[in-house]
């Protein structure tokens, strides 16, 4: 079973305490895709500008995904600009130019319609309805966004969120969409506005997944090396997603599972600028890492 994905696909220039990059590759559509692409196939529906190289297209299609759905517009590709102190949970966005992003309307190649795994990358509110008005009967709708939209689209939001199952943002940015600073509670408040499952990222202390019933904690990969936080959210979110829609099951312990195997991919692309370290990735070392994770928290065996 393969996923659909709407994102930007961007040049970020980021600076973090560890060194800077100019005009990279970023974006969520591409930190999700390439991330994805390591367990299912992966279609991608973005747009990029006149400007956008064919090195980056060629990578992408390198790693298996399906293109037709990104359009080239005439006029610059999406740009994101952000920089990180010491703590390196919170970017700080310096700059947002959405360019080609500001008239596009996106637009499923028929294959498409029939996709059983959404995701909602994080872009306008109103363009994510827009996908979700022409997908046919998904699984699974799963859901990013960011406090750029949750302050400027506020409304448009909260009519997506009434159509999805699964939200995944950071701490951060519940508690802002909540408007209550007490995670449990903010949980409990967002899982009101539609979604069944809640996913609040927290940089190098984890995530937790929330639904009526439960709470999963689990931890981040504690690494030595971390240069640019930049797209961990989203590259968790395809490692995450990219899992269960390769399984195709989504009971508790899928998802428990798919948290993990997120964590993993996530743990990675932290340690290089831009997607770099996904460049260079091998299954193998996802399934390594996996294992290392069990570990982690084994507190009945061996450890
Ligand atoms: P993450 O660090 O996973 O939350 O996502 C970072 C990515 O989001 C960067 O590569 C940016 O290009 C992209 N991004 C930042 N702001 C926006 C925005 N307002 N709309 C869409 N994508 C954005």
């Amino acid at each position: 079973m393969g996923i659909l994905v709407v994102g930007s696909v961007a040049f970020d220039s980021v600076q973090t305490p560890f060194g800077r990059v100019e005009e990279v590759l970023g974006g969520s559509g591409t930190y999700f895709s390439t991330s994805a692409s390591f367990f299912t196939d992966v279609s991608l529906v973005a747009v990029v500008g006149e400007d956008f190289p064919r090195e980056h297209i060629d990578f992408l299609a390198g790693r298996n995904i399906d293109l037709e759905g990104l359009q080239v517009q005439p006029g610059r590709t999406f740009r994101w600009a952000g920089e990180y102190g010491y703590d390196l949970n919170e970017a700080h966005t310096l700059d947002t130019q959405l360019n080609v992003f500001e008239r596009f309307s996106p637009v499923l190649p028929e294959a498409y319609r029939d996709a059983e795994y959404v995701f909602l990358g994080n872009i306008d509110p109103e363009l994510q309805l827009r996908v979700l008005e022409q997908v046919r009967r998904p699984k699974l709708v799963a859901c990013d966004t960011m406090n750029f939209w949750i302050d400027g689209r506020r409304d448009a939001l909260l009519r997506t969120l009434e159509r999805v199952d699964m939200l995944l943002i950071n701490e951060a940015e519940a508690r802002q969409l909540a408007g209550e600073a007490n995670l449990v509670k903010a949980a409990r408040k967002i899982l009101d506005m539609g979604p069944s499952s809640l996913v609040v990222k927290r940089g190098e202390y984890g995530a937790l997944m929330f639904d009526r019933h439960s709470i999963f904690a689990a931890p981040a990969y504690p690494l030595e090396e971390v240069f640019d936080p930049t797209g961990a959210g989203d590259t968790f979110a395809g490692g995450f997603l990219g899992y269960l829609a390769s399984c195709n099951n989504l009971d508790a312990a899928a998802l428990r599972q798919g948290v993990i195997f997120g964590s993993v991919m996530a743990s990675f692309v932290v340690e290089q600028f831009s997607l770099d370290r996904l460049r260079s990735l091998d299954y193998r070392d996802v399934e390594e890492r996996f294992r290392r994770f069990q570990l982690l928290t084994d507190f009945e065996g061996i450890g």
